[in-house]
């Protein structure tokens, strides 16, 4: 009896075999593929493992009559659509909090990338021409000031690092919360005005598309730097391509875009960007973290006791 139906082809093979070790599961690709499937198999799958950017629709979930619980592995679940699974009945999981200081690593990383210009820095050095050239002063990160766009999990993790770097800090949220010493903006323009950076730390979803807008970004200005480690959903990507190649916003630091991996060719081309693969949470370590919460999902579903953290 196959229960568990594992779906996404970014699975590494380690953690592939620890849902199949245990759990009975078969695999697909993509979302997409589930249609194909045997209808004998469809009835039995009372479990999805799901890894991916691809959406997750209602067509997927109709595929499977008794589909319960779709485990998502990652914090963001906007490729699910969580209000469908909702009318089914369907529960929908992912893996918050274990991945929150690796993310918050690498924007503090891709900020001090961007900052000292340490790609170029390095390119420089094993090139063997450093004897020849010097490279251009660059930017001082410490003591600057920084918007938060999402004082959330991980926004939270940023912005206790960077206050460690003796950064003013700011932040928006939908609400204020207990953070002495830290000035909260109800208005992500208002606050972009205010500082030299501003960190994209917001959830993905429809709600929060372009959340960061032109005027946000304008407001930034020449010397201002966006960041965003969210999803690329959440900021206006043709104004922001815009104006980093115009000048009129002076730099960013992605590990998120639209349209991953096949992202618009425009970002190759920039000069004044220090560009990630939308590695946030990989390490070994954390990856490891949220396979294991992905699979207690699966099994506490399975055996019918309380899901560990459940979305909806
Ligand atoms: P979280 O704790 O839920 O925080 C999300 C933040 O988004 C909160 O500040 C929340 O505001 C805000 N928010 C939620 N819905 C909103 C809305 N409709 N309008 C405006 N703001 C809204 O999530 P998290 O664990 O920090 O994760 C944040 C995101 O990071 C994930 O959803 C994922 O997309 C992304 N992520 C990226 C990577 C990577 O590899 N780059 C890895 C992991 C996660 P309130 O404070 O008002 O609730």
């Amino acid at each position: 009896m196959t229960n568990l139906l594992i779906v996404g082809n970014p699975f590494t093979d380690e953690e592939r075999s620890r849902l199949s070790a245990a759990h009975a599961s078969a695999f697909v690709g993509t979302p997409a593929d589930i249609a194909a499937m045997d209808m004998t198999l469809r009835t039995e799958v009372r479990a999805i493992a799901y890894k991916g950017h691809l959406p997750f629709d209602a067509a997927a979930m109709d595929a499977l009559p008794n589909l319960g619980v779709i485990a998502n592995f990652g914090v963001g679940y906007d490729a699910i659509d969580v209000a469908a699974a909702s009318e089914r009945g369907i529960k929908v999981t992912n893996t918050p909090d274990v991945l929150n200081d690796d993310v918050a690593d690498l924007a503090v990383g891709m900020m001090l990338g961007f900052a000292r210009d340490m790609v170029r820095g390095h390119l420089l050095v094993a090139s063997g021409k450093w004897a020849e050239q010097a490279l251009p002063l660059n930017r001082k990160m410490s003591g600057a000031s920084v918007g938060i766009v999402g004082l959330g999990r991980i926004g939270r993790e940023i912005a206790d690092r960077l206050a460690a770097f003796k950064m003013d800090i700011h932040y928006t949220s939908r609400s204020e919360k207990q953070t002495p010493g830290w000035t909260y903006h109800a208005d992500v323009v208002d606050m972009a005005k205010a500082v030299d950076w501003l960190v994209i730390a917001l959830v993905g979803g429809p709600e929060t598309v372009n959340h960061v807008g032109r005027d946000a970004l304008q407001a930034l200005g020449p010397d201002g730097v966006l960041v965003n480690i969210s999803r690329g959903s959440t900021v206006d990507e043709g104004a922001l391509l815009d104006l980093l190649e115009s000048g009129q916003l002076g730099g960013a630091a992605l590990d998120v875009y639209n349209n991953e991996p096949n992202i618009d060719p425009r970002f190759r081309a920039l000069t004044n960007a220090h560009l990630q693969p939308h590695q946030g949470s990989g390490t070994v370590q954390t990856r490891r973290a949220m396979a294991e919460l992905q699979l207690a999902n699966v099994t506490a579903f399975l055996n019918g006791e309380d899901l560990s953290t459940p979305v909806n």
